[in-house]
């Protein structure tokens, strides 16, 4: 598992994930620690 530790990797939007540990936004789930996909 890896974490991005806050650094994100795209911008926050629907459809992407945001790591609920350290708020990273990512577009790979696996590529946070805790991903949470971002509706709306
Ligand atoms: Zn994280």
């Amino acid at each position: 598992m890896s974490c991005r530790k806050g650094k994100s990797k795209t911008k926050p939007k629907v459809g992407a994930f945001r790591c609920a540990e350290c708020g990273a936004f990512v577009k790979q789930k696996k590529d946070v620690c805790e991903p949470k996909k971002i509706k709306k």
